[in-house]
């Protein structure tokens, strides 16, 4: 049985992930406020396992107890592999940065950052004397290499996690049961998050024309396709530890 964790799965790309990892020697353990009807019908026609386990990530102070629940779910020494998905995240607050709301770049930091950091932090806590596979792929952007105007808080986040998963990866070299960590920028994606994008005041951002164009010539990626490379990099021999990537330059 391989297990795994995905933060977002009810909808979004974390769905088209979740979608793709459908499988009876799969359990899927998803985490959002929200869950998907979708892939709860999808999983009982392909007898996988799939529990939603309803949180707001913005609240750091249930995270723990939280994946101490989860791991019941979890038969570490009879398992193929565990692996946790950070994607959960939201773009907002999109502000110039002297406009800031301190309590929403908070609740940003503490989604987008602090989130995926106590996750990672549990699972290589619950998963230290466990020798299967174990992995964490951190969803990343092109906003963590390159600042964006407005999008101070996204860029930081992104940028974080991705300096976190590297530093895992440090502490990790030499462990006797490893986990890999990786950080993937999934491209342009149709989802919730772009409709979010291309709604902002175009005076807080600047660049919001470049995506309602690339939404009217067709040109973002659907969920699906973009959950089932992501999907396929996680379960296989091109998931390099320690490295950020695009996916783009993969498959
Ligand atoms: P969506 O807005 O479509 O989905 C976001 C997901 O995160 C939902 O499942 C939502 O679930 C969950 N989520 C949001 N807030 C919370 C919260 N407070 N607590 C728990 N779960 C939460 O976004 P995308 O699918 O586009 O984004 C997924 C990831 O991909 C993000 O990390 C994003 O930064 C990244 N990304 C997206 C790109 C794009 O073009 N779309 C480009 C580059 C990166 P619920 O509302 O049910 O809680």
């Amino acid at each position: 049985m391989k297990y795994f964790i995905i933060t977002g799965a009810s909808k979004g790309l974390g769905e088209g992930i979740a979608l793709e990892l459908l499988d009876e020697n799969h359990t899927l353990l998803c985490i959002a406020r929200g869950s998907s009807e979708k892939l709860r019908q999808l999983a009982a026609a392909k007898n996988c396992r799939v529990r939603f386990f309803n949180y707001d990530l913005s609240d750091h102070t249930g995270i723990n107890p939280l994946m101490d629940n989860i791991f019941k779910q979890i038969q570490g020494e009879q398992s193929e592999g565990i692996y946790l998905v950070n994607n959960a995240g939201t773009v907002k607050p999109v502000a110039r940065v002297e406009d800031y709301d301190a309590e929403a770049v908070k609740t940003h930091l503490h989604l987008n950052l602090l989130a995926p950091m106590l996750l990672s932090a549990a699972f290589i806590r619950l998963t230290k004397d466990v020798s299967c596979t174990k992995r964490i792929l951190n969803i990343s952007s092109g906003a963590a290499q390159n600042p964006y105007y407005g999008w101070g808080c996204y860029c930081t986040g992104k940028a974080g996690v991705d300096m976190f998963g590297r530093c895992i990866s440090e502490e990790q070299q030499g462990e006797p049961n490893p986990v890999e960590t990786m950080g993937v920028a999934p491209g342009i994606i149709d989802t919730d998050m772009q409709t979010a994008i291309r709604s902002t005041d175009e005076r807080a951002f600047i660049h919001k024309q470049k995506f309602v164009d690339l939404k009217e010539s067709g040109q973002l990626i659907a969920p699906a396709i973009a959950g089932k490379k992501l999907a396929k990099l996680l379960l296989s021999d091109l998931f390099k530890d320690g490295t950020i990537t695009d996916i783009r330059d993969t498959y």
